[in-house]
């Protein structure tokens, strides 16, 4: 046997070996069931333990690049589905990226420019030709760091938004909506980008704070002779320039300042048409004079009170933003005309004043332009029967919120939904499937490419311009991936066994954008196929997934938001490869549970980096044991691991107590995982690992692991099995936080022979009989259920041990030096430590443990001397330090010299006023208690020097 393990830990020696593995060998694969393969009855009814275990991947835009918060959402993701794979569900994780119209149209864009071309100068086919060039070439980045980072997902179901079957989607799901007249053209406020040159959604539009004036303008009162009758009405904007496409002024009809005003008309000055002064209760009469500018082509609440009044709209600038109004000012950017409107006012004296005035400023989340409201002819999805349908299904519990306050906050955006404007005007992306005839001007609506019009038989047609916005698509796949609108009696096990998935992992910020549109898309278009019986399919059955969670930010370690202009922001891709993919996942988990955001801290990382390392330098230690016994004809029988160990109650101490232990650790972190506690999950395992196993349970077992030649090899090989059993579930219960560490260790315990091709292909430990009520931290479970009470029992001897340890150190003891030691205890509070260190084999391994020679005293401790008092107990030592006086006053003087330097620091920086009003509060309570801390090794450096014998 060799079990090959490299000296030292480097995670980049392995990580890449096994990322490249798990995708070759295609090992989280899940084939398409036969169809028929899922009894109807069972959909709905299924146990969860037999229902798979679904989770699409919120799919990354395919210009993107890994972050913090993907390697979070797909960390917890990936956990997740580890998880519940080796607990014995199927599970499936689907891959993919969506086509990211305007981001992606922009970087190819971007690089035309560099060649000194526009898409214009290419033309609509060659330039959607040279996407596709780009996304063959750079696309899959993102789902290349995926694979690096060993996220167990299927790639063989990786798709991709603009697939053709996905497309079949796409115009199946327009095409039905028409039909059922959801879908509908028309004229509406859009928030434009002019660099983009395309309605934007409202959340694609970044409101920020800027500086601003609201220019103050007077337009003259026109007299009953047609005339100026000297009067004037002023009105304030922030937007001089949209005076151009005003239609009217709109004041409140009960503003007693403006009653004489009903009914008269104003002159547009500059333009000169005459235009109505209207009465409208939106007025405020508090803002600004009272009177507004009627702008219904450029402002939505223009538009609405447009529309109340039945005003005319009148555009007045083109797709980019220029002046597109016949006059002065035609052909002018947006602020130049403004600049020169405004001159133009104050040069007739119609220019009152200018105010500075602080309001929020869209601008297109993808290039940062100001967004202009304007008038567009866009498409829109009626969204009120989608919605309510929606938003049924998550009233009716069908679809649960983690954390929960989000239930309120998607209803909140439901109740004011919009109709969803679903055009853009891009060349990248799902052309939308209308053809206009040019003869009779009439719509045809078609899955496929129409040859003539549906209408009067016209050839003339040509399709629709404008393609779907990105989140059409996206919102289907729940639906598409699983084969969405093909679902036939042949051709529909992936749709029976996987849909509706079993859970959602995103963030926040794509609430609206992505999780309510595909619960509106799935709810709507599941529920129209039957379930595989042929019955009606219920809400519950139709909602694309069954659970939500949201994750929480990462923060940097001050618990900033990373941002790109703070310079704060921590490239997961740098950190793994300084730490380790598996010591990153663990810092995220260690740290993530719902609603919690998570401050990234390189020294957390660090320091599971060491945990790694501690768990690589015991697998060493074991299998340099396995070895050793081997050479003496010892061996585990390899029938002891991959299950979950046991022990009889004649076992050692230590044996009984790491199984009571590896059995609670595994209900905890179970529980914990089923209720997104990451934190604790990992938390918990962290603590038996390091704790129990490494710190505790190794150190006695090398006391067994006897290979002389007068050993008890029965004794020797019982120890070695309970240790590589432990160890083996260990692994396995760490797995789906640290797969490449466990996974390359895994292996090098079946030294080549591993019973399955992963670690990950494995069973996931679980309590079984007497343990399976166990939960760590609750040890009074461990009493009643674990009936030898080996837990109990482990404890109070650790907490001796500790002790002991202790007063040696504090004594001065050196560490190789065994001295005798006392335990003292009274019958009334310390009957448990005296029973349990009243046998010979628990006072051998205090011995051993704090190389002690202890003798138990049922009695009251003198109180003098070496002693340490503890509850239930008290320990002493005997032992006469030997002192060197002299290089004792050398060193006691010198310690005290610098503990009085520290606490002169502390206390002059503690009266620093001013560092006292700046400092954090737990940055000022560390210094206290270091302080304080540092006045009580001075203390008793002093003592310690007054009591020497003076030479
Ligand atoms: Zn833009
Ligand atoms: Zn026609």
């Amino acid at each position: 046997m060799s079990h090959d393990l490299p000296k030292a830990y480097d995670p980049t020696a392995i990580e890449d070996h096994w990322a490249e593995y798990w995708v070759r060998e295609n090992l989280f694969a899940v084939k398409a069931p036969v169809a028929g393969d899922t009894p109807a009855s069972e959909a709905s009814s299924r146990p969860c333990g037999q229902h798979p275990f679904t989770i699409l991947l919120p799919p990354p835009n395919v210009t993107g690049r890994l972050h913090m918060g993907h390697m979070l959402n797909q960390t917890e993701m990936d956990i997740l589905t580890r998880w519940r794979r080796m607990s014995g569900r199927k599970a499936l994780w689907v891959p993919g990226t969506d086509h990211a119209g305007i981001a992606t149209q922009m970087m190819v864009e971007r690089r035309l420019a560099a060649e000194g071309k526009t898409r214009q100068d290419l033309g609509r086919e060659k330039f959607v030709e040279r996407v596709w060039e780009w996304r063959k070439e750079f696309g899959g980045a993102i789902l290349g760091q995926m694979k690096r980072l060993g996220a167990s997902v299927d790639w063989d179901r990786e798709y991709f938004t603009m697939d053709e079957r996905l497309s079949v989607a796409v115009r199946e799901a327009f095409v039905r909506l028409y039909e059922q007249g959801l879908i509908y053209r028309g004229a509406y406020i859009v928030n434009w980008c002019p660099r983009c040159q395309t309605a934007i959604s409202d959340l694609e539009v970044v409101h920020v704070e800027q500086k601003g004036h609201l220019w103050e303008i007077k337009y003259p009162v026109v007299g009953d002779d047609g005339k100026d009758s000297g009067e004037f009405l002023t009105i304030a904007t922030t937007r001089p320039e949209t005076l151009l496409g005003d239609v009217a002024v709109a004041i409140h009809p009960e503003d007693e300042r403006y009653t004489h005003l009903h009914g008269k008309k104003l002159r547009l000055p500059l333009v000169g048409r005459e235009i109505p002064i209207v009465c409208d209760e939106w007025v405020t009469r508090e803002f600004g004079t009272g009177a507004v500018k009627v702008t219904p082509a450029h402002d939505p609440n223009d538009f609405a009170l447009g529309e109340r009044h039945h005003l005319p709209s009148i555009n007045i600038m083109d797709d980019s933003g220029h002046i597109n109004v016949e006059g002065a000012y035609a052909g002018l950017d947006r602020y130049v005309a403004r600049k020169k409107i405004v001159a133009d006012l104050e040069e007739q004296g119609l220019l009152v004043g200018i105010k500075d005035h602080v309001h929020a400023v869209g601008h297109c989340d993808r290039c940062k332009t100001t967004v202009e409201p304007r008038l567009s002819t866009q498409w829109f999805i009626k969204i009120q029967p989608l919605a309510d349908k929606a938003k049924q299904a998550v009233n009716e519990g069908h679809i649960r919120f983690t954390p929960e306050n989000y239930k309120k906050t998607y209803f909140e955006w439901m109740d004011n939904i919009h109709d969803w404007c679903i055009s853009r005007q891009l060349w990248w992306g799902h052309r939308i499937p209308v053809w206009h005839c040019a003869d009779c001007h009439q719509m045809t609506v078609a899955k496929t490419d129409p040859t003539a019009c549906a209408h009067c038989g016209s050839t003339k047609i040509t399709q629709e311009t404008d393609v779907l916005d990105t989140w059409f698509s996206s919102g289907l796949l729940p639906v598409s991936i699983f084969g969405w609108p093909n679902i036939t009696a042949e051709n529909r096990g992936d749709f029976d066994a996987f849909y509706p998935s079993s859970l959602l992992v995103t963030g926040f910020d794509i609430l609206f954008f992505w999780v309510a549109r595909m619960i509106m898309l799935g709810c709507w278009f599941a529920g129209d196929v039957p379930m595989p019986d042929g019955s009606k399919r219920s809400l519950a059955d139709s909602v694309p997934f069954k659970d939500v969670y949201i994750h929480a930010l990462v923060r940097d370690a001050n618990r900033e938001k990373m941002s790109k202009t703070k310079g704060n922001v921590v490239d997961p891709i740098e950190i793994v490869g300084q730490y380790g993919t598996d010591a990153v996942r663990f810092t995220l988990a260690s740290m993530a549970s719902p609603g919690t955001d998570i401050a990234f801290n390189v020294a957390r990382t660090e320091g599971y980096r060491a945990f790694a390392n501690k768990i690589w330098n015991a697998a060493r230690f074991l299998f340099m044991n396995v070895d050793r016994a081997a050479e003496l004809g010892i061996s585990v029988d390899p029938s002891a691991l991959g299950a979950m160990p046991t022990v009889d109650a004649n076992a050692p101490l230590e044996a009984r107590w790491i199984v009571a232990e590896l059995h609670a650790t595994a209900a905890t972190v179970n529980k914990e995982l089923e209720n997104y506690r990451y934190d604790n999950a990992a938390n918990t395992i962290y603590q038996f690992f390091w704790g129990s196993f490494c710190d505790w349970y190794l150190e006695i077992v090398k006391l067994r692991l006897d290979f002389s030649e007068t050993a008890d090899k029965a004794a020797t090989k019982a120890a070695l099995t309970t240790l590589l059993s432990v160890f083996e579930a260990s692994l396995r219960l760490l797995s789906p936080f640290m797969p490449f560490l466990t996974e390359e260790i895994w292996h090098a315990v079946y030294d080549g022979n591993p019973p399955a091709k992963s670690i990950a292909l494995t069973t996931y430990p679980q309590a079984e009989g007497q343990y399976s009520e166990l939960l760590k931290g609750e040890l009074i479970y461990a009493l009643i259920s674990c009936s030898k009470g080996a837990v109990l029992e482990m404890s109070v001897l650790q907490k001796v041990v500790t002790a002991l340890r202790a007063l040696r150190k504090d004594a001065g003891v050196p560490e190789k030096e065994v001295v005798s030691a006392r335990v003292y205890c009274t019958e009334k509070d310390g009957s448990l430590t005296a029973g349990y260190l009243a046998s010979a084999s628990n006072q051998y391994l205090c011995n051993a443990l704090a190389r002690v020679k202890v003798e138990l005293k049922l009695e009251a401790s003198p109180h003098q001397g070496n002693i340490r008092s503890e509850t239930g107990f008290d320990v002493e030592i005997i032992y006469e330090k030997q002192i060197d006086v002299a290089a004792e006053t050398e060193r006691l003087t010198r310690d005290i010299a610098k503990y009085e330097k520290g606490v002169l620091a502390a206390s002059r920086q503690l009266g620093n006023e001013a560092f006292l009003a700046k400092a954090p509060a737990p940055v000022v309570e560390g210094l206290k208690k270091q302080a304080a801390e540092t006045q009580q090794l001075l203390d008793k450096a002093k003592a310690a020097l007054a009591a020497l014998p003076k030479s």
